[in-house]
């Protein structure tokens, strides 16, 4: 037997994930975004620009991809690596908003902003543990060319009326902050440098290394020590220019006004290194949900990311990513599956006898050609075997049909909920459901 990858799911019933993304495509889409869609292999490049070299997803989680062809391959095998670092590197993509910069540039869109929203997988290479798997599903949205810090408001406003009035969503929390504009956090490097040096010796390894080469994604850090250490840090607020806290504070003014609830989070500043000024998650406070990995959707602006991956400008953009699964997981917990597409009534003919079938077929032809539901049993043999077949596929109506039914043109149709059979003209079936 042939099992699947470690991380990876074999999804054997969609409906309450088909649920959120038909759900989420409606809602997205009355705010005025429209789908697009982007390839799963990217150039390696693309991500080491934008998400940054220092970044986990970049430096321990990336999937390359080689063709089996690729002459490099054979001598990668006899061992000499160096033709491989020689040749265009490709990759699974482990998140989608570079992508859909990259896309945006390529295209040469002038028409700003450029609201699109875009599903699929994500693939990255991680300890897999509930809510966390070597691939997943994100939806990404992104508002690529507007500076205005209202549309951050408006943004965070969309994703809380979805998770709070479409999804139903209970026991969840939105999460901000702000890590200001490049100049800000230089200065604020400083300060915060001279807090870690100060207290080095409570540091674990990797936050004595991110001290080094980006020291703000200490705040990152999965270690309770020095997490307790991190509220007493200074914080960007403190230090960020004057135009900065304006912003800062028209954010959370704006957001008090659409009736957003929100809590501030100093030490939030996102994996990825393209963030700058607002930054949110949206995490589950409810326990039973999803352990470690409470965060189900977490973005911010990244007015440098169009640079970055070789526009001729910045174009100054906010997005968010969705993690499907974990929506889904916290839905399943809380019994929130009203999601669920209803799926409609499904009617099964029911041939006695092998001479019955061609008629079956014919039967079926036309019921989906008046788009039911419909299905048909040929394998059985006793009729009692039958109906009981139908009953466990869900079948609202049965339609039998022996020979006498052959013989006078009708069908005989049982209502399977109610038990009560109505034998019928053949041509009068579609009436009768
Ligand atoms: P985490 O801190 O949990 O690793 P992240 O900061 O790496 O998350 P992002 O890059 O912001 O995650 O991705 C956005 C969302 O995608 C996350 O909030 C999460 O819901 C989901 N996600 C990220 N990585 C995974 C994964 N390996 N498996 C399932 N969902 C994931
Ligand atoms: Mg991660």
């Amino acid at each position: 037997m042939i099992s699947r990858i470690k991380g990876t799911q074999d999804f054997l019933n969609l409906s309450v994930y088909n649920g959120i993304v038909s759900q989420a495509k409606k809602h997205f889409i009355e705010y005025h975004f429209h789908e697009v869609a982007t390839p799963l292999i990217e150039p390696l490049d693309l991500f080491k620009r934008s998400l940054g070299l220092e970044t986990d997803v970049v430096s321990k989680e990336m999937y390359l991809v080689i063709p089996a062809n690729d002459p490099s391959t054979s001598l990668r095998e006899s061992g000499n690596s160096e033709i491989l670092v020689t040749h265009e590197k490709m990759c699974l993509r482990p998140e989608l908003t570079a992508s859909i910069m990259r896309a945006f540039v390529n295209a040469g869109i002038q028409d700003t902003p450029w609201k699109v929203f875009s599903v699929g997988p994500a693939f990255r290479h991680e300890r897999p543990q509930k809510g966390r798997y070597r691939q997943f599903h994100q939806m990404s949205i992104e508002v690529i060319g507007s500076e205005s810090v209202l549309q951050d408001a408006l943004f965070l406003a969309m994703f809380d009326s979805f998770f709070s009035n479409v999804l139903k969503l209970q026991g969840y929390a939105l999460l901000i902050n702000y890590v200001g504009t490049r100049e800000d956090r230089a200065e604020y490097q400083k300060v915060l440098k001279k807090f870690l040096e100060k207290n080095i010796t409570a540091l674990c390894d990797l936050c004595k290394h991110r001290m080094n080469t980006n020291s703000m994604r200490v705040f990152d850090c999965k270690q309770q020590s020095c997490q307790e250490l991190y509220k007493n840090a200074p914080t960007i607020i403190d230090t960020m220019c004057q135009e900065s806290a304006f912003e800062w504070q028209q954010l959370k003014n704006m957001l008090e006004e659409l009736s957003v609830s929100y809590s501030v989070k100093p030490t939030l500043v996102r994996g990825l290194d393209y963030y700058n000024k607002t930054v949110f998650e949206f995490v589950s406070i409810d326990s039973e949900g999803l352990g470690a990995q409470n965060t189900f959707c977490g973005g911010g602006r990244y007015n440098t990311l169009a640079t970055a991956v070789g526009a001729a400008k910045d174009y100054p953009s906010i997005g968010a990513a969705m993690g499907m699964e974990r929506l889904q997981l916290l839905l399943e917990a809380q019994g929130a599956l009203q999601i669920q597409e209803i799926e409609p009534a499904l009617c099964v003919v029911i041939p006695l006898g092998v001479e019955q079938q061609p008629l079956a077929l014919h039967i079926v032809q036309m019921l989906h050609a008046h788009h039911k539901c419909a299905d048909i049993i040929l394998d059985k043999t006793s009729i009692k075997s039958m109906f009981k077949a139908a009953d466990k596929m869900g079948a609202q109506w049965a339609i039998l049909l022996g020979a006498d039914e052959q013989a006078s043109g009708t069908a005989t149709i049982k209502n399977m909920i109610t038990g009560n059979e109505t034998k019928v003209a053949q041509r009068d079936i579609i009436e009768h459901l």
